[in-house]
């Protein structure tokens, strides 16, 4: 059941559309001085080394960040620069996943919570920042730390949701956990990635009916991939935000721009 593992993808097409709308969200929210807690429910493991195996077996990196890399577009400058932190020589080695990035971004009064499944990803995130006092790391079911998810003290918090979409129930199970999640604390930011795969149904289209949430509530920002950047039978993603910071709304049109396929807008 355990078998995905995000470092065959790292830094694909989707890792950059969806990393890119993470950083936006989070800058937006940052703007405020007040303290945020984030959880990231499916974390993987903080940095993937692009030369091993997994990412060499299908290169996918080079269809994703590889490709802005050189001469990033102004939308992805500042997620660009947050990969360039780790290849300071220039030379595209590592990828920060969801964990590092934000990590990376904390400011003393946020705290991040990441939760893993995985046994040989949660070792890497222990060996990342188990000694960390801003990170907490649960080594269990993220969606069972978001059905349990309270307020925060500061009365702010983002939660990012990457599931690995290989199970059918992946969208009943995340609908369980973000509305018991909601009615703790509804004013909070989801964020929740999706892959748009044909022949499959794992889009969001009835999160809003099924969470009862208000149209202003709720923002879909859906990519279709160029030709040459399909992941198989993987066509897009996209990143549904659940009470969207709206100061966010210009930086994410540019990345949704950017990494929307030309050929596909009207
Ligand atoms: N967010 C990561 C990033 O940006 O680098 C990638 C996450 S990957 C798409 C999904 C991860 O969720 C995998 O590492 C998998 O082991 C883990 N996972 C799967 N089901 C889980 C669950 N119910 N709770 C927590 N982690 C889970």
């Amino acid at each position: 059941m355990l078998s995905y593992r995000h470092g065959f993808h790292a830094g694909n097409p989707a890792d950059v559309f969806k990393h890119a709308v993470l950083l936006a969200v989070v800058d937006a929210m940052q703007r405020k001085p007040k303290g945020i807690s984030i959880l990231d429910t499916h974390a993987g493991p903080a940095l993937y080394d692009l030369g091993h195996d997994f990412a060499r077996k299908n290169r996918e990196f080079e269809r994703g960040i590889g490709a802005v890399w050189a001469d990033p577009p102004p939308a992805l400058a500042s997620y660009v620069d947050a990969v360039r932190r780790h290849n300071p020589d220039g030379t595209l080695r590592r990828y920060p996943g969801s964990s590092q990035l934000l990590r990376d971004r904390l400011r003393p009064v946020d705290r991040l919570t990441l939760c893993e499944l995985h046994p040989t990803e949660q070792k890497a995130l222990a060996a990342r920042f188990g000694s960390d006092r801003a990170v907490e790391i649960h080594a269990g079911d993220g969606y069972a730390a978001l059905a349990g998810l309270r307020t925060p003290e500061t009365g702010r918090g983002l939660v990012l949701i990457d599931p690995p979409f290989e199970l059918k129930s992946e969208l009943d199970d995340l609908v369980v956990a973000l509305s018991a999640a909601l009615r703790r604390f509804g004013h909070g930011v989801y964020a929740i990635w999706y892959p748009v795969i044909e022949g499959r149904s794992t889009t969001p289209d009835a999160l809003p009916d099924r969470l009862g949430l208000a149209p202003d509530a709720w923002l879909d920002l859906r990519v279709r991939f160029r030709p040459e950047q399909r992941l198989g039978r993987m066509s897009g993603c996209g990143m549904a935000l659940v009470n969207p910071p709206w100061s966010a709304r210009e930086a994410m049109a540019g990345i949704h721009a950017c990494c929307d396929a030309p050929s596909a807008r009207p």
